[in-house]
């Protein structure tokens, strides 16, 4: 026995940054670089949207998206997995609305971008350290951003790649309306919530006698209201609710020219005579009071309302009409439907929620947005005729101040034209992220190779919108399905299994955790915590204990370090048993990871290393090993080697540096092991009987008052483990 080559006595989380160290030193270790013939694995990172800290939960969905990549490699597969940053959008504007007090609309239009320019940089750098800091082997020398001059101009170029055949369409009809975002929504970016309100009970006087009651949450909408629907059976007439969902289809169904009784920025208008110019809340308590003072008023119900407000400001929205483009999506349902069906889905039950979704639409796609931190919609007008012009796809276009790419106007002949001001919505970028990482229009061979793309991993929330609109673009430009899988995993919520939100102040910041547990203990958390697809509770407590299992390991390489590592070795009874349950181990995690499945490998390399070699392989064979014996250095090697290597997607540093101080190389240039051969699985059969003998001895000494190293006679081994009776003698000190 030698010194252990692992010389630190035990693990600190700070060695994760030595070896984060080695990492940067070493690019080619997850560089995309397949060999020939080598299959290649081509992952759809979610690109983080900045919007300030990431909170733990994001830390670890990444973390998971990380373990299948390492996992992937570790099968034989060159992975390309991407980092990106999706920086457009109405977060970033609203954070420069707010440090700077001045709302978009009022700013000039270019120093409003290069203020989100510098807000943007800064919060994405964080937000790239983490990644790193947490274990990422993302390629992150290419790290893409969606507000880039090449993404937006691939964004635009799949625009107007779809533009000549007739998807898109330009419309006035009512719809969402953000009015703290001062544009219209889709259906994708609202979010219900139950909300305290009123429902206000009036009467309608008829023309002829009597009246009718009409219950609302919206009563200073009254001046909206063109018609009342009353069911046919219902002798009381009554019971309508008015200003949702239903009204807008009703609107366009009845053919009723709306009543524009709000204004873009939520204010009340003309049309509702004496509360015009009133906010909407105050002009909703006033209408009460109008009611009531002109007699009209029944009685005002407090009622818990589900209420339709903007996912990004979490404002109530409101229905208003606005002139819009249109992306179609509602005739595309059933392909679409049939694409969920074609994509396998990991868990398989959460192709549901796509479904569902899909079932759920009513309008056809919102894509313009009155916005300026976003990507351009690439259209202009001309001036006289009014025709609508696209410039041919490839250049980054900005119409709101790029001289027009025409000479002149196909229609009218005039030369002067009028650049479109609107934008995209931001799902329009994020939606074609699976072409720009496969090369479409870029590289036509590598896009042949890897379309579909192997892998869209993301999480729940963004089920509606990502994943549907990626769909969606797929479907329309290449006919085809986007993904061959997707990977859908839970949110991590707080303790009290609420899901984080800054409002609610239940954020954990991931920062201290990976200073005092280290991110190693954080991803075991969250690769053994949760079936795939569940929502799991963060626990500061069950972190520590995933760190205890880092310490553990690492005390038990230490001990194995200290002897050589013979090139073969006279395998005793002993151990083939244990080689027989790792056979067992190396075949189950394989099959796991092939599936996507973390919780399996976490759990199982836990519990064999825990429960069952640390505790009794390596006190059984101890003494053997002591005396030079090659049967049980082989084994403990071997043992350490494929548990080293099938932890090292969930725990890439600490395994990392046993690894680098024990064997040769990285742990993560390797390959998952395969089962031995040569071991009889049988052996595997004894695995209860000794577990079970071993407790029993361990008890006898305790109930005696014994410690474990002091000789216990008139033991005797039963018959069925006469195999393991040299070992078990010396492990107990049995006289
Ligand atoms: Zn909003
Ligand atoms: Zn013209």
């Amino acid at each position: 026995m030698g010194e252990p080559k692992l010389r630190e006595k035990t693990w600190e989380p700070a060695y994760e940054e030595d070896v984060l160290k080695a990492w940067r030193a070493e690019p080619d270790l997850y560089r995309f670089s397949p060999e020939p013939g080598q299959p290649t694995y081509v992952i759809d990172t979610p690109p983080p949207y900045p919007s300030g800290s990431w909170h733990v939960g994001a830390v670890m969905a990444y973390a998971m998206i990380d373990m299948i990549a390492r996992a992937q490699r570790m099968l034989g597969r060159a992975v390309l997995f991407p980092f990106g940053l999706d920086r457009n959008g109405i977060n970033i504007e609203r954070t420069v609305e707010r440090k700077t007090g001045k709302a978009l609309h009022r700013w000039d239009r270019e120093a409003f971008i290069q203020e989100c320019r510098k807000e943007i940089e800064a919060i994405g750098n964080g937000l790239l350290e983490l990644a790193v800091r947490v274990g990422m082997s993302a390629d992150f020398d290419h790290t893409y951003y969606t507000d880039s001059d090449q993404y937006r101009a691939f964004s635009q170029a799949i625009f107007l790649e779809l533009w000549p055949k007739g998807l898109f369409y330009r419309g006035e009809r009512p719809t969402f309306w953000c009015p703290v975002c001062e544009t219209p929504l889709a259906e994708a970016d609202i979010d219900y919530e139950e909300r305290p309100s009123n429902l206000v009970w009036m009467k309608f006087p008829l023309t002829q006698k009597g009246e009718i009651q009409i219950a609302t949450t919206r009563p200073e909408l009254l001046a909206a209201c063109r018609a009342v629907i009353v069911h046919p059976d219902d002798a009381r007439f009554s019971g309508l609710q008015y200003g949702d969902m239903v009204d807008l289809q009703l609107f366009r169904e009845l053919r009723l020219e709306p009543v524009k009784a709000i204004d873009e920025h939520g204010k009340m208008t003309d049309a509702a005579g004496p509360l015009k110019g009133l906010k909407v809340e105050v002009a909703r308590a006033k209408a009460i009071e109008l009611l009531r003072g002109g007699g009209f008023l029944e009685k005002v119900e407090p009622i818990q309302h589900q209420t339709p407000i903007c996912s990004r400001t979490l404002n109530p929205i409101e229905f208003l009409s606005s002139d819009a483009w249109y992306l179609k999506q509602l005739e595309f349902r059933d392909d679409l439907r049939r694409l969920a069906q074609e994509m396998e889905f990991r868990p398989t039950r959460h192709r549901q929620l796509v479904l569902d979704w899909i079932d759920s639409l009513t309008i056809d796609w919102p894509i313009s947005r009155l916005r300026y931190y976003h990507t351009e919609i690439p259209l202009w007008y001309c001036k006289k005729c009014g025709e609508t012009l696209a410039p041919p796809p490839g250049k980054y276009y900005r119409p709101w101040k790029d001289p027009a790419p025409f000479a002149k106007c196909p229609k009218c002949s005039s030369k002067e034209f009028v650049g479109e001001q609107r934008v995209f919505d931001t799902w329009m970028d994020s939606s074609v992220s699976n072409l720009y990482l496969t090369r479409y229009r870029m590289d036509p061979d590598f896009f042949a190779a890897n379309f579909p793309i192997s892998l869209r991993p993301q999480g729940r929330e963004i089920v509606r919108t990502w994943l549907y609109y990626t769909m969606l673009k797929s479907w329309l430009v290449r006919r085809s399905k986007p993904f061959h899988r997707v990977f859908i995993h839970g949110l991590g919520l707080d303790a009290r299994g609420r899901a984080m939100h800054r409002t609610q102040g239940n954020v954990i910041d991931p920062w201290p955790l990976l200073k005092q547990h280290g991110a190693d203990a954080i991803r075991l958390f969250v690769a053994g915590e949760t079936n795939p697809g569940d929502d799991f509770r963060i626990s500061e407590a069950k972190i520590g204990g995933a760190a205890k299992f880092v310490t553990k390991l690492w005390n038990v390489a230490r001990f194995i370090s200290s002897f050589e590592e013979p090139e073969a070795g006279k395998l005793q009874p002993s151990d083939e048993w244990i080689l027989a349950e790792l056979n067992r181990l190396v075949e189950s995690c394989r099959g796991a990871y092939e599936d996507l499945n973390l919780f399996l490998p976490a759990n199982r390399a836990r519990d064999f290393l825990w429960n069952l070699f640390a505790p009794h392989y390596v006190e059984m064979v101890k003494a053997r090993a002591y005396e030079g014996d090659t049967g049980a250095r082989w084994s403990l090697h071997a043992c350490l080697r494929d548990l080293l290597r099938l932890l090292a997607p969930v725990t890439p540093f600490s395994t990392d540096k046993i690894w680098r101080s024990v064997y040769d190389g990285s742990v993560h240039a390797e390959r998952f092991p395969l089962p031995r051969d040569g071991i009889p699985a049988s052996r595997a059969d004894f695995t209860d009987g000794l577990l079970a003998f071993n407790a029993d001895v361990w008890k006898r000494k305790r109930d005696q008052g014994l410690s474990l190293n002091v000789e216990l006679p008139g033991v005797e081994i039963p018959p069925s483990l006469k195999p393991f009776e040299g070992d078990l003698r010396r492990m107990h000190h049995l006289a």
